[in-house]
């Protein structure tokens, strides 16, 4: 039976405090005392949050009486048995400047619908009504609204009335408030706004030149018209910043101002390219994940931890295809995606963990490991964003090798976008394996064994092979060498300290110790901060340079501070490890055509 609409009302009411008020309203609530509550986490981001613990307050109004309201577990409030209205006010504290909570200052606003709107329980189905109103003020005057949110008596990017069709939608729609910059474009016919928030002076008409063809290269992939009916890129620039979140008709991300193109740049450079990168992630999205989602995710269960294995294919093909979006659309060319999936490579080589978690086990534990790393993560994690990418690069390449280039994991998606994406039916734990091996026409059973539940390493080099690469290995050249490249010639040998450093008023400080390297060996713990080698004070950019002047094998004195106290030790003088990769085209006509029709799609 249909419910009334839920009724919400939020205003920055006091921004200089960062306090939203927030109004929900029931009209028919359920007469043994209506309950509400918050999520404890929000989709694209596997973490318990629990963001009730920014409400400030919580009441319960009828008819502008008072009305028991009582906290029965962290989330969640139950008011007193009431027939008619019922309406719960809430104090809501933003001052989370990710793209995963809320954010309200005397400059702008921004919040998800999870920080601040109440689930109706029993009532997750009603549409939902919500009155988003402007701050007071003469300095608020200026300030507009950038959201998805499909608009019912608001202005364009106005303030007023919006509505959701149920609670999933209305938690899937950020907002954006204040002065932003906004640009538009169109791809394939569907209207796309860019709104940036934050001081920056980027090329406007660069970005959504260069977006429209990255978002027609996605919908062309799989297939028009496009899902949604209009996209909002909500971008925070800030001095330093990277991070994104999915929605379906959207995407909030953080990046560093220097990040977007300035006018009069006709290249891309590195930066250019991470932000074009981040863009095309969060854009595939929209089928992956947003709309091909795993079956623990249909529906979401707001109140606790959703387990799959599935992440690799959530993840790690989206972190594939992020890049392989640019090649193909034309933004940059084949050397510099080679140079990308050399760097991919190399960081892939450079975590130890690979070779202890499995990158089916990092997807189900996401919520307590990737989520929440900590000094021991790289020994002992494996990314299934990284390993996923790598697992869909091997995936598309035997795909192609098994139906002699007639078949890739374009087909898959396309598969996987009419099994699921458009039934809205979630997709089983093998769903995804199932599909390849119909796409491959036989079992891929062995593979995926291989690559998703053990930790052998995956046989890229022969497969890279396929397409006339050949995988270079040679040592870092310096602590800020990411791969991708040949390297300086000749090549210098080098130290490594088996350890991630930072910088420290003292010294180096020890972030990370890597399981078997030197700093292990000599005792050091993360946290020490290295003061001296050789009796001489060194820091984080000039200590692997000083242990590479001695011979091999030669131990070197060093002092550090474990807390306040000063000790005393040997390190013994190691080669660093050869895990730094570039990938070189070899000759061979038939391998140079096979990897252009893998790049040009
Ligand atoms: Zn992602």
């Amino acid at each position: 039976m249909p419910t009334a609409p839920v009724r919400y009302q939020i205003t920055p009411v006091r921004p200089e405090a960062h306090l939203f008020e927030v109004r929900c309203t029931v009209a028919d609530p359920e007469p043994t005392g209506q309950r509400f509550s918050l999520p404890a986490w929000i989709p694209g981001s596997y973490l318990i949050r629990e963001f009730a613990r920014h409400v400030v307050s919580a009441r319960a109004t009828q008819r502008g009486r008072e009305l028991a309201l009582r906290k029965i577990d962290k989330h969640t409030w139950q008011c007193a048995p009431a027939r008619g209205p019922v309406t719960v006010t809430l104090e809501v504290y933003a001052n989370d400047l990710s793209v995963r909570g809320a954010f309200l200052d005397t400059t702008r606003a921004f919040f998800n619908g999870t920080s601040v709107f109440l689930r109706v329980e029993g009532h997750e189905s009603s549409v939902c009504l919500v009155d988003l109103r402007a701050p007071r003020g003469r300095a608020y005057r200026r300030w507009r609204v950038a959201t998805t949110l499909p608009r019912a008596e608001a202005p364009a990017y106005g303030f007023g009335g919006y509505r959701a069709a149920d609670y999933d939608e209305l938690i899937d729609h950020p907002v954006e408030l204040g002065t932003f910059a906004l640009a538009t474009f169109r791809a394939h016919g569907v209207p796309h706004d860019i709104a940036i928030t934050g001081r920056q002076d980027a090329d406007l008409d660069r970005l959504c030149r260069d977006l429209k063809r990255l978002c027609e290269t996605q919908i062309d992939l799989f297939g028009r018209p496009a899902p949604m009916r209009r996209y909002l890129f909500l971008v925070t620039a800030l001095g330093d910043g990277y991070g994104g979140l999915e929605h379906r008709a959207s995407t909030a991300l953080v990046c560093s101002r220097e990040d977007l193109p300035r006018p009069g740049d006709a290249a891309i450079n590195d930066s250019y390219r991470t932000f074009l990168g981040l863009c095309s992630h969060e854009y595939f999205h929209t089928w992956n994940v947003k709309r091909i989602k795993p079956a623990a995710f249909a529906p979401y269960d707001l109140t606790r931890e959703n387990y799959t294995g599935l992440l690799w294919a959530m993840e790690g093909i989206t972190s594939y295809y992020d890049d392989l979006m640019l090649v193909r659309s034309g933004l940059i060319s084949q050397d510099s995606y080679l140079e990308l999936l050399g760097r991919a490579l190399t960081s892939h080589l450079r975590t130890g963990g690979r070779l202890r978690q499995t990158v089916a086990d990092a997807s189900h534990d996401a919520w307590i490991k990737y989520y929440r790393q900590d000094e021991n993560s790289p020994n002992v994690l494996v990314s299934y964003y990284l390993k996923g990418s790598l697992v869909a690069l091997c995936l598309d390449l035997i795909l192609r090798q098994k139906t002699r280039g007639r078949k890739s994991l374009d087909d898959l998606m396309r598969l996987l976008w009419t099994q699921y994406g458009l039934t809205g039916s979630g997709i089983p734990e093998d769903g995804v394996e199932r599909a390849a091996s119909q796409i491959a026409g036989s079992s891929l059973k062995r593979f995926f064994d291989l690559a998703l539940r053990s930790t052998e390493e995956l046989p890229l080099r022969s497969l890279l092979a396929e397409v006339g690469l050949d995988m270079q290995l040679r040592q870092a050249s310096s602590s800020s060498d990411k791969g991708g490249t040949p390297g300086p010639q000749p090549a210098l040998t080098r130290a490594a300290l088996g350890a991630r450093i930072a910088d420290d008023a003292a010294g180096a400080r020890i972030t990370h110790v890597l399981e078997g390297g030197a700093a292990q060996q000599a005792g050091l713990s993360a946290g020490d901060v290295v003061v001296a080698l050789d009796g001489l004070r060194v820091n984080a950019r000039n200590l692997e340079q000083r242990l590479s002047a001695h011979a091999a094998d030669s131990q070197v004195a060093a002092h550090f501070f474990r807390r306040d106290e000063l000790f005393a030790t040997q390190i013994r003088v190691t080669p660093a490890p050869v895990d730094t990769c570039n990938l070189t085209a070899v000759r061979g006509a038939a391998e140079r055509k096979r990897r252009n029709a893998w790049l040009s799609g």
